[in-house]
């Protein structure tokens, strides 16, 4: 940390992320988060372990997708999410919260700043990688949101790898679901507080490549014992996910209902636009926002400049970024 605040005063920058960091990430430039942190007291060494590995994994498989001739921010965003699904670890794709009917649907969106084109499915329970549903639907179709059967056929017609909704089952989420089953009659529909860390590890990218052109993507099991059909922020475009050039990148984590509410990606982007505020002020101001109507969350904000700001309002939030020595920073708390 210290290194960096040094190279960032030397080289006269420019980037804050909430925990006091600076640096400069040059052109090329990759953050993602895994979703806010489990609280302290349920971390184990091993999986903090595995948490870490598999951040660093995705950063890299980002990284390099943006180092390539013709690298291009899109194929980093998809690239750093498909590690992150299949790790058993986050709440995405293999490893993903259970529903109150026993099932798992999932949500993923990815979104391009230059035309600002977009892609989302929701609500699917076979195609293995949720983000390459996203990536389809940008790309084959006049569409922006795909939902349920219709978007797994999609996929399955576009030759996406599909699996079986038990791939996507893990021990540790099916023991959560008895837990949320035996205590559901003394939780109020709703209520957000005490959630003992059910519903984390959510995941996201936002990238910027050798063009000047910013990706975000946003995938997800949504919330633990959720009614089959309740879709979240992730795969809303505004709401979890957002990219527009003239602004930046976001993807967030959090009480979706909450960031649906506010329009919370868009919002960032509005301000920098309108009002001129700075990367970190503007995410800053949305997530005091969101904390103010209720909810925990935080986003990971990227512009075309390299300027990234990671704030949450939570015991802690997965996020990793790679500086401009091409080094790996990874944070779960440290606030
Ligand atoms: N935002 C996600 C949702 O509401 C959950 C999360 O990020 O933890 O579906």
């Amino acid at each position: 940390m210290k290194k960096l605040a040094v190279l960032a005063s030397l080289i006269g920058v420019s980037f804050m992320v909430n925990d006091g960091v600076s640096a400069d990430l040059n052109r090329v430039a990759i953050a993602i988060h895994g979703g806010l942190a489990l609280p302290r007291g349920k971390m184990t060494s091993e999986t903090e372990n595995d948490i870490r590995g598999a951040l660093k994994n995705s950063l890299t498989a980002g990284f390099q997708e943006l180092k390539l001739k013709n690298g291009d921010s899109i194929r980093a965003v998809v690239a750093a999410i498909k590690v992150l699904e299949d790790s058993p670890q986050f709440n995405a794709g293999k490893g993903a919260v259970v529903t109150s009917a026993k099932t798992i649907e999932l949500d993923a969106a990815i979104m391009e700043g230059k035309e600002r084109r977009a892609g989302c499915v929701a609500a699917v329970k076979r195609i293995r990688n949720p983000i390459f549903g996203a990536l389809a639907v940008m790309q084959h179709s006049p569409y922006v949101l795909l939902v349920g059967e219709g978007a797994d056929k999609f996929a399955e017609d576009h030759r996406l790898l599909m699996v079986e909704p038990e791939y996507f089952f893990t021990p540790r989420r099916l023991q959560e679901y008895e837990r949320l089953k035996a205590s559901r009659a003394k939780r109020a529909e709703g209520d957000h507080a005490n959630r003992q860390g059910e519903n984390r590890g959510t995941v996201g990218a936002v990238a910027l490549d050798q063009y000047g052109n910013v990706a975000a993507g946003t995938s997800t099991g949504g919330l633990a014992f959720k009614i089959p059909g309740r879709v979240g922020d992730s795969a809303i475009i505004g709401a979890g996910t957002y990219a527009d050039n003239r602004t930046c990148a976001i993807s967030a984590t959090g009480d979706g209902e909450f960031f649906m509410r506010s329009c919370a990606a868009h919002d960032i982007a509005a301000k920098i636009l309108y009002r001129k505020s700075t990367v970190l002020e503007a995410a800053e101001e949305v997530i005091a926002d969101v904390r103010h109507m209720g909810a925990e969350g935080g986003v990971i904000v990227l512009d075309r400049k390299g300027h990234l700001a990671m704030p949450y309002a939570a015991e802690g939030m997965y996020r990793g970024f790679i500086d401009q020595d091409g080094e790996i920073q990874i944070n779960l708390y440290d606030r």
